[in-house]
C-alpha cells in the first residue's frame, strides 16, 4: 500500500536513509487525499487532489477554489484526528505546513503553549491571556491538567528536583520580542508559590525583575521591553523544597546604549524613570532636567513609550529597591551617578589650538558632573581632555582631537554604567543570599538574547551570537541524550538515527589557533591591522568553514577579546543540571495580538531549533505506540484469523498485512517505533472502516 520512497544516500562510506520530504505523497495522489501545496505568494493551501497529470496537481483548496500545482511540491496533511494536537511529535506528518497549521490552529484558540517533544514552544500572545491565575496554579500543581504550559514544566523541574536531588535548569530562548522574560517571570512566578512561606524570601525574588528591567532593559524597534543583557537566576530550595534564596548573575550588557541610539529606539528605561518620577526634592540635590534637556536621551527622537508611565515606575521601582534592602541613602547614590551619565552627555567641547586638540567647555554640564561623580571640575576637565602616555619611565599628558574626546567622555559614561548595573546585582545578591543550611539544590533560569542580526553587527552582537551558538549546542546535545536514551532502553538499535550536531560553527568561532576569536585576538596586537587586514585574514584561514561567509566579518575595532564573558562558565554551570528548554516564538513583528504570519514564525522554528526537533524525530522513528495500544487501534483491520492474541504478534500480523517495510519499523521491549508516515495509511484504512 504504501509508497513511500527512500533516497539512499552514500556518504562517507557509511549508508544512510533519508526520508525525503514527500514521502507517501505517490500513495496520498493516488487516493486523492488532503495534502499541502505551496501557493504562489509563498503561503501555503490546504485542500484535496483532484487530479494528477505528470508534473502539474489539480487541487481543490479549502476555499472552494480550485489551483494548479507542481506535484513535486505537494505534502501529505494531517489527518483530522491529529488536529490541534498538544505535542507537534504526534502529527502523522511533520512537515513544515503541518507544524505551522498545528500552531496557527491552537493559537487561535489562546492555547498558546505547545510541545515538540520535550521542548515547550510559547507563541507570544501580546495580550493577556487568563492562564497564570492562582486557579492555573493549582490545576498544575495538582496535575489536574497536563495542558502544555510553562507552569507545568517548571511544575517538571521542581518535581525531578526534589525527587532525583539533581539541579535543574530552565533555558529560554527566541528572537526579540518572542516573550523570553515574560516567560521567565511566570516560571518564577509558580516556582515562588510552590516554594514560598519561608519569610517573604519569594516576594524579593520576584521584585528583582522590576529592578533588573528598570536598568536593564529599553524600548527598541523590535520590542518596548526588550532585555539588552542576559540573565541567570538560581534559586534555591531546602531539602523541604522551600526557597532558602537566589543568585542571580547577568550577561552582555549592551552598555552601548548609553550612548548612542537608533532612530526611535530608548536607553535603558531607568534614565526616563527617573527624570519623570524623581521627587522634587531629589532633583534638587541631583540638579536633574526632564528627559528632553539631555543629549543622550533626546538624540533617537523618542522619550515615552505608548501606555507606559515612567514616573508611576520609577515610584515602583523604588518600593523593590526597599524591598530588596537597598538603603535609601545607597539609593540616592545610584541616582547620583545616572544622573552623572547623564550630564556627561551634555558635555561640549572647543577647539583650542591650530591642531584642532579641544577642552571641555566649563559649563553646567562639566560642573554637574563631577559635582556628582565627586570631583573638581577642572579634574573632570583634564581627565576628558588629554591622554596619558608612556614616555619611557615617565607619563606625559597628550591633549585629545575632538573625535577622541568625545569618545573619552562616552567611554566613561558606558563604565559608570556598566558598574552600576554590576553593583546593584551585587547588592540583590547579597540580600537574596543563600542560606547556610543551603542544600545546594537548585532551579535556574536562563533569559539571554537571541540571535541578533542588524545591518551592522558590532562586536555585542557578535558574542550574543556566539552565546547563542553555545547554548543551540547545549540544546542538541541533551535532546539526543534523552532520545537515545528512549531508544536504548526499549532495546532499540540506535546506530540507524542519524543526528547532526552544530560543531562546525562552533568550530569557526573557537578553534584554535585558527577560529574566529583566536585570529581576532592576534590581529589586534598588530599595529597596522585595519578591518580590511582582519577581514582579508579570516577569509584566508576560515574559507574551507562552511559556516564562514567571506563578505562577514569586516566590522570589528576590538583590541582584545575580553570575554571568554562569562560564557564558559555559563555552559560548565549548566551541563551540571537537568535541563528544560521553552523556545518563545513571535507571531508578527507588530507587537499586536490575534496576527499569526506564517513566514515570520517558520523562520523561527528553523533557526530557533523547533523544526530540527521534529527533523530528528523524522529522521528517527516518530511514531511510538506500545504493543498494546497498536493492537487494540489497529487490530480489527486484521484479515489473516489465524494469529494468536497477544499484542505483540497482532502487531506484527498487522504491519505484515500493510506491507510497511522492514526498514520501516523497529520493535521494542514495550513499543513499536514506526519511520514517519507510516501511521497514515492504517489510520486512513481505519477511517474507511
Ligand atoms: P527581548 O529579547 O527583546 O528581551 P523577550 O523575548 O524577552 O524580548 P518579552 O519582553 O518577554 O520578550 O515580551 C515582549 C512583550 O510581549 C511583553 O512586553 C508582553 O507585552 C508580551 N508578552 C510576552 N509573553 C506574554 C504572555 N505570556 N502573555 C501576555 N503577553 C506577553
Ligand atoms: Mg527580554
Amino acid at each position: 500500500v504504501s509508497d513511500a520512497e527512500a533516497e539512499v544516500k552514500k556518504e562517507g562510506g557509511k549508508e544512510k536513509v533519508e526520508w525525503v520530504e514527500n514521502d507517501n505523497i505517490g500513495y496520498f495522489i493516488k487516493k486523492k487525499l488532503r495534502v499541502w501545496c505551496r501557493l504562489s505568494h509563498g503561503v501555503w493551501g490546504y485542500g484535496t487532489i483532484q487530479s494528477t497529470s505528470g508534473e502539474e496537481s489539480f487541487v481543490s483548496l479549502s476555499n472552494g477554489n480550485v489551483v494548479k500545482v507542481s506535484t513535486s511540491e505537494l505534502l501529505p496533511a494531517n489527518p483530522e484526528i491529529v488536529e490541534g494536537v498538544d505535542d507537534l511529535i504526534q502529527l502523522s506528518y511533520l512537515n513544515e505546513p503541518s507544524v505551522l497549521h498545528n500552531l496557527k490552529y491552537r493559537y487561535s484558540c489562546d492555547m498558546i503553549y505547545s510541545k515538540a517533544g520535550p521542548v515547550l514552544i510559547a507563541v507570544n500572545p501580546f495580550k493577556d491571556v487568563q492562564i497564570y491565575g492562582k486557579d492555573f496554579v493549582t490545576a498544575y500543581r495538582q496535575k489536574a491538567t497536563v495542558s502544555p504550559h510553562v507552569f507545568a514544566m517548571a511544575d517538571t523541574a521542581y518535581n525531578e528536583m526534589m525527587n532525583d536531588g539533581a539541579n535543574q535548569s530552565i533555558i529560554i530562548s527566541g528572537e526579540s520580542g518572542a516573550g523570553k522574560t515574560e516567560t521567565a517571570k511566570f516560571a518564577m512566578q509558580y516556582l515562588a508559590a510552590l516554594g514560598g512561606g519561608n519569610g517573604g524570601i519569594e516576594c524579593e525574588i520576584l521584585q528583582t525583575n522590576c529592578i533588573l528591567e528598570a536598568f536593564g532593559n529599553a524600548k527598541t524597534s523590535r520590542n518596548d521591553n526588550s532585555s539588552r543583557f542576559g540573565k541567570l537566576i538560581e534559586i534555591h530550595f531546602t531539602t523541604l523544597g522551600k526557597i532558602s534564596g537566589a543568585k542571580i548573575q547577568t550577561f552582555l550588557l549592551e552598555k552601548s546604549r548609553v550612548v548612542q541610539l537608533a532612530a526611535g529606539e530608548r536607553s535603558f528605561h531607568i534614565f526616563y524613570q527617573l527624570c519623570a518620577g524623581a521627587p522634587p526634592t531629589l532633583r534638587e540635590r541631583l540638579n536633574l532636567k526632564m528627559a528632553n534637556e539631555y543629549s543622550y536621551l533626546v538624540q533617537s527622537d523618542c522619550l515615552v513609550i505608548n501606555g507606559v508611565d515612567d514616573a508611576k515606575k520609577f515610584h515602583m521601582l523604588m518600593e523593590a529597591l526597599d524591598i530588596v534592602q537597598i538603603c535609601k541613602e545607597e539609593q540616592e547614590q545610584a541616582f547620583a551617578m545616572l544622573a552623572a551619565v547623564l550630564w556627561l552627555g551634555n558635555i561640549s567641547f572647543q577647539v583650542i589650538d591650530n591642531e584642532n586638540h579641544v577642552e571641555a567647555s566649563a559649563d553646567e554640564a562639566l560642573t554637574s558632573a563631577a559635582g556628582l561623580m565627586g570631583c573638581a571640575p577642572q579634574e573632570l576637565m583634564q581627565a576628558l581632555s588629554t591622554h596619558r602616555v608612556q614616555n619611557g619611565k615617565d607619563s606625559i599628558a597628550k591633549k585629545l582631537t575632538l573625535r577622541q574626546a568625545i569618545d573619552t567622555r562616552d567611554a566613561l559614561a558606558k563604565l559608570i554604567y556598566a558598574s552600576l548595573f554590576d553593583w546593584l546585582v551585587e547588592q540583590i545578591n547579597k540580600s537574596l543570599e543563600v542560606g547556610k543550611r543551603c542544600t545546594g539544590r537548585s532551579i535556574c533560569i536562563l533569559d539571554i538574547y537571541g540571535f541578533e542580526s542588524f545591518k551592522k553587527n558590532s562586536f555585542e552582537q557578535f558574542c550574543i551570537n556566539y552565546a547563542n551558538e553555545r547554548l543551540q549546542q547545549h540544546f542538541n546535545r541533551h535532546l539526543f541524550k534523552l532520545e537515545r536514551e528512549d531508544y536504548e532502553s526499549d532495546g532499540i538499535d540506535w546506530t540507524k538515527v542519524d543526528f547532526e550536531d552544530n560543531q562546525e560553527c562552533l568550530d569557526l568561532f573557537e578553534k584554535k589557533p585558527l577560529g574566529l576569536l583566536s585570529l581576532l585576538d592576534e590581529e589586534s596586537y598588530f599595529p597596522n591591522a585595519t578591518d580590511l587586514t582582519f577581514a582579508n585574514k579570516l577569509k584566508q584561514h576560515l574559507k574551507a568553514n562552511s559556516c564562514f561567509k567571506g563578505d562577514r566579518g569586516r566590522a570589528f575595532g576590538v583590541r582584545h577579546f575580553a570575554g571568554e564573558h562569562q560564557l564558559y562558565k555559563l555552559m560548565h554551570q549548566l551541563e551540571n543540571t537537568t535541563p528544560h528548554f521553552i523556545r518563545c516564538i513571535k507571531p508578527n513583528c507588530k507587537q499586536l495580538p490575534g496576527t499569526f504570519e506564517e513566514d515570520l514564525v517558520l523562520r523561527q522554528l528553523r533557526c530557533c531549533g523547533v523544526l530540527e526537533v521534529v527533523r530528528i524525530s523524522r529522521s528517527g522513528y516518530p511514531t511510538r505506540m506500545t504493543h498494546q495500544e497498536f493492537a487494540e487501534r489497529y487490530g480489527f483491520l486484521l484479515l489473516e484469523t489465524n494469529v494468536s492474541q497477544d499484542p505483540l504478534s497482532i502487531s506484527v500480523a498487522v504491519l505484515k498485512q500493510f506491507n510497511v517495510l522492514p526498514e520501516m519499523y523497529q520493535i521494542g521491549f514495550s513499543k513499536l517505533y514506526l519511520r514517519n508516515g507510516q501511521i497514515g495509511a492504517l489510520e486512513d484504512r481505519r477511517k474507511q472502516l
